[in-house]
């Protein structure tokens, strides 16, 4: 005797616009499996298992489509809320240590606050007068590695897309690596700081806060940034 199979429960289907790369992204709220996996990573404090389990959760939230070789950080991270919100909901509860008194105040944010400034992205940074660097933004696999990797130079070397000047444009892939962080290494200061340009202008999931401590009066404000900072409003509700 063969039993029916259990009833499926359709799930809604949701449409979300990435701030940064403008990518329409389709998926569904996540399920409490998932939700599960969120609080054992976040339990595990352990940032490489973290990634590796948002990354494995948008996947499957997003119907396999998003390709984690391109999409921003910042992107993911915004997806990442998009998807707390349609699952739990939007609002978070949790508490920030006065900064005078030491005394725990208790927050209440809506994540629909949290946002993301991509206006003023610098992907195209000229070091002199004739020569550039355009560089692409970082992905979360570029964060994994940057994790393992002591020299940033490795990270902003993975960053470049190609260097140019007047009248040619010198693609990565026709040089060796070695080749190309000789020549970033050869750049003196003043040049390398224009690369800075660029890395302070990738864009992050920001949200600032402000309150006066309940304890002491003090008035304060705190700003959280980047995905590690939001993740941890993940799964609980
Ligand atoms: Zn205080």
């Amino acid at each position: 005797m063969s039993k029916k199979a259990l009833p499926i429960v359709s799930a809604p289907t949701m449409v979300a616009t990435l701030p940064v790369s403008g990518i329409k992204v389709k998926y569904r709220p996540f399920v409490i499996k998932e939700q599960k996996a969120l609080l054992l990573a976040q339990e595990s404090n352990d940032p490489d298992t973290v990634v590796q389990t948002i990354k494995s959760v948008l996947d499957t939230c997003s119907h396999g489509t998003l390709d984690f070789t391109s999409v921003p950080t910042a992107d993911l991270a915004y997806f990442f809320i998009q998807l707390r919100i349609a699952s739990v909901g939007p609002e978070v509860k949790f508490s920030i240590p006065c900064e005078k008194c030491g005394h725990d105040n208790p927050i209440a944010m809506s994540l629909e606050d949290v946002k993301i400034d991509a206006s003023n992205v610098k992907r195209d940074v000229r070091i002199t007068d004739t020569v550039g660097i355009k560089f692409r933004l970082p992905t979360v696999d570029d964060a994994l590695e940057a994790d393992t990797e002591t020299e940033s130079i490795k990270l902003l070397y993975n960053l470049i897309e190609c260097i140019y000047d007047e009248d040619t444009v010198y693609k990565k892939e026709d040089y060796t690596e070695e080749e190309f962080v000789d020549w970033i290494e050869s750049l003196n200061d003043q040049q390398a700081e224009k690369i800075k340009e660029f890395v302070d202008s990738v864009p992050e999931l920001t949200h600032t806060l402000s309150f006066n401590c309940v304890e002491c009066n003090h008035h304060q404000s705190r700003t959280l940034e980047g995905l590690h900072n939001f993740f941890r409003f993940g799964a609980s509700a």
